[in-house]
């Protein structure tokens, strides 16, 4: 463990939140009863160790005037931080505090190193790591941009309700600006600690585990941010972009895409993707993510109230499938696609309505199943894959399965199987899972193509019988 060069803090205070095990409730958050989630104080435990060089650190008392004066040189929002969220009524919460002298917790800034003020931000000298919403309410205040809660109580006899900072008596102005913040003031970091140091002051509130992975630094943050901009996102999805929605959703793609398939994407996943420090941009799986949202963009060329998020992703799996695997792009016109997902839509609404569950397509059922739970687990997403992908095969029967050695794929199988309904297409007996083969029609050595339009089912009887000829 690396030591803190100042005297002026011991690693205790500052880090006490996170070795308390969250139960604390800190910083920004310190207003809401928040409920600690696991997956936060997972990270927790994982990362107790600290990782600090030559960070200095100073605790300073400032006047709120002298805090609201620095507004033009602090930088409220540097990349790691989440974007403003305090409601109206939190922010006047807050201002009403101060003015009865209830305590507020530390303000965390971090100074700038000169070259990162000369070339990144000349304006700044600070960036906020710890209290940008508490910094945020009280410049609000100061601006007269907002008055107190209309039922405050009055302090010390004046009347606050309703007041903004220019209706408030002298009296109360001047405590104000007299009112002495806990600051404590970062120096000497770099951006990584910096980064380091943010999650573990918001760790054990209830920063959304896509803010959490914003603040870690690297190639693949930056991969993700930059495919959050998207134009399916910005154009085609009925999600809005709250709390980094798009960056969770976009890492889910991309956690699919290094693996090639269905694996589980919740949080604690994502967090291991974010933390690769192999990962490779212009790489194999970075590049065919792109493809995969181009596509879906061209598809769904408008805002589209079916394309919600969990949708957005099985989506995504089966665009990556098709169009790595089978010939989509050859065999359907654009807008099929889409025209096809709305039908599909269409009948899975029709087949829920059916009273008699026993009569409603099993597909259907399975889809609808996995779409409503553990819908960031492998075993739903596979089994929403295969349901759309059979639908999907059944519905387009030219589309080519292009594996080199020429087998059906195990969906085409599948598929093969339901539509033939467990008949042997040349002797008609009823065929076994097991025994059964997909057989081209037209042999595949004479040109014949592994579609379903081409493939039927054959007991194992038959199939023999068809190879020896
Ligand atoms: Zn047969």
């Amino acid at each position: 463990m690396k030591r803190i060069r100042n005297e002026n803090i011991n690693t205790k205070e500052y880090w006490g939140n996170v070795h308390k095990s969250g139960q604390m409730v800190e910083g920004d958050d310190w207003l809401k009863n928040s409920v600690i989630t696991n997956h936060t104080s997972e990270l927790a435990s994982e990362n107790s160790t600290i990782f600090i060089q030559d960070m200095k650190s100073k605790t300073d008392q400032w006047a709120l005037a002298t805090l609201v004066r620095k507004e033009r040189v602090v930088d409220p929002r540097p990349q790691y931080q989440r974007g403003p969220v305090w409601s109206l009524s939190q922010k006047q919460l807050l201002i009403d505090s101060v003015l009865r002298g209830i305590d507020i917790p530390k303000i965390y800034l971090r100074e700038l190193p000169a070259q990162i003020t000369r070339k990144r931000r000349p304006n700044y000298q600070y960036e906020v790591i710890d209290g940008q919403q508490r910094l945020r309410a009280m410049w609000d205040f100061f601006r007269d941009d907002f008055g107190l809660a209309d039922d405050s109580d009055p302090v010390d006899g004046f009347k606050i309700a309703g007041f903004q900072y220019s209706d408030l008596p002298e009296r109360l102005k001047d405590d104000l600006d007299i009112r002495q913040l806990s600051v404590v003031i970062i120096s000497d970091a770099d951006d990584i600690e910096i980064e380091e140091m943010f999650l573990r002051l918001q760790n054990g509130t209830t920063l959304k585990a896509a803010e959490r992975r914003n603040a870690i630094s690297g190639k693949v943050r930056d991969f993700i941010k930059a495919v959050s901009q998207h134009k399916l996102f910005k154009k085609s999805v009925i999600f809005k972009d709250t709390r980094f929605a798009f960056n969770a959703v976009a890492a889910q793609m991309l956690a699919l895409e290094l693996v090639g398939g269905p694996t589980d994407i919740k949080d604690r996943n994502l967090e291991q993707v974010y933390r690769n420090n192999d990962f490779n941009p212009n790489g194999r799986a970075p590049k065919h993510l792109k493809k995969v949202l181009t596509y879906l963009a061209k598809e769904f060329d408008e805002r589209t109230p079916e394309l919600k998020k969990q949708v957005v992703v099985s989506l995504y799996l089966m665009v990556s499938d098709l169009l790595k695997n089978y010939s989509i792009s050859r065999t359907l016109k654009r807008g099929e696609f889409k025209d096809w997902f709305l039908e599909f839509e269409k009948y899975k609404i029709t087949e829920l309505a059916k009273p008699d569950e026993e009569k409603r397509d099993s597909d259907i059922e399975t889809y609808n199943f996995h779409i409503q739970q553990g819908t960031n687990r492998k075993e739903s997403l596979a089994a929403r894959h295969e349901s759309l992908m059979k639908l999907f095969l059944l519905r387009f029967p030219k589309v080519e399965y292009r594996d080199p050695q020429r087998l059906f794929s195990s969906i085409q199988r599948l598929a093969i199987f339901r539509r033939d309904g467990g008949l042997c297409r040349s002797c008609r007996k009823k065929v076994d899972w097991d025994d059964f083969a997909a057989d081209h029609i037209k042999p595949h050595i004479k040109g014949g193509k592994t579609t379903l339009e081409n493939g039927q089912l054959l007991c194992a009887l038959c199939n023999s019988k068809k190879l020896d000829k």
